[in-house]
């Protein structure tokens, strides 16, 4: 089963009394295994293609399939089930809660999906995060915050992980570190895709896709 599919997507915004049309016709399957870069220039329409591939927006034409499953145009409670369960989701918000410890995040995130893959424990450890995983996430630096969300994104080894720009609030070392460790952590069998400006990352990718005006290149 293909693991994440992506047909045809128009997105369009309007803006005052004009339409800014982000996506144009954009398709993309990705294979279990298989690691995609996006890039682009800024405004190219990169974010607005992961949250469609999340099932957090919906397109205006085409359709969004995960794991054999439709995502675009379900009802929240549908679509919010079929993120929780396949997908990972690594934002510049880190989407973690705060008033939880870094454990119990990766924990409730594991909970929800099939599992397999690394423990919690394993994954914190993994990623260094022993020393602060009973530490509630709102009292980490934000080197750790970026950590502990790469950990809820891995958690429980989601089948597509999405990843925007994950280390654009970081410092250089940090992202160097944040970028191998989903390297090294990331299952095995996920289809990965990744929006970067950095060069390394895409060289590293399987395939490089490039988004200009809301078009493939
Ligand atoms: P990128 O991530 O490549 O920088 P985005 O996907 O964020 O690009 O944006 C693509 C285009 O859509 C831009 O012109 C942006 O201004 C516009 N856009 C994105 N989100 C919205 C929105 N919620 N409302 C109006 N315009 C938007
Ligand atoms: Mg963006």
């Amino acid at each position: 089963m293909t693991p994440l599919e992506a047909r045809g997507l128009h997105r369009f915004y309007r803006r005052g009394d004009s339409e800014v049309a982000a996506l144009l016709d954009v398709s993309l399957t990705c294979q279990a295994g298989e690691t995609v870069a996006v890039t682009g220039p800024s405004g190219s329409g990169k974010s607005t293609l992961l949250g469609l591939l999340a099932g957090l927006d919906d397109p205006d034409g085409g359709s969004v399939h995960v794991a054999g499953q439709r995502l675009s145009h379900q009802t929240p409670t549908v679509a919010a089930r079929i993120r929780a369960q396949h997908i990972g989701v690594l934002t510049q918000s880190s989407g973690l809660l705060g008033h939880l410890s870094v454990l119990e995040n990766v924990q409730f995130a594991a909970g929800l999906r099939a599992g397999g893959g690394p423990s919690p424990e394993e994954v914190l450890d993994g990623l260094g995060l022993r020393a602060v995983r009973r530490a509630t996430v709102r009292t980490l630096s934000g080197g750790e915050t970026a950590r502990a969300g790469l950990a809820v994104a891995l958690a429980g080894a989601p089948t597509v992980l999405l990843a925007d720009e994950p280390t654009a609030e970081v410092s250089a070392d940090e992202e160097t570190t944040i970028l191998e460790l989903l390297r090294r952590w990331r299952p095995p069998d996920s289809a990965t895709v990744i929006v970067t400006h950095s060069s390394t990352v895409a060289e590293q990718a399987d395939r490089v896709v490039h988004l200009i005006d809301g078009r493939l290149a």
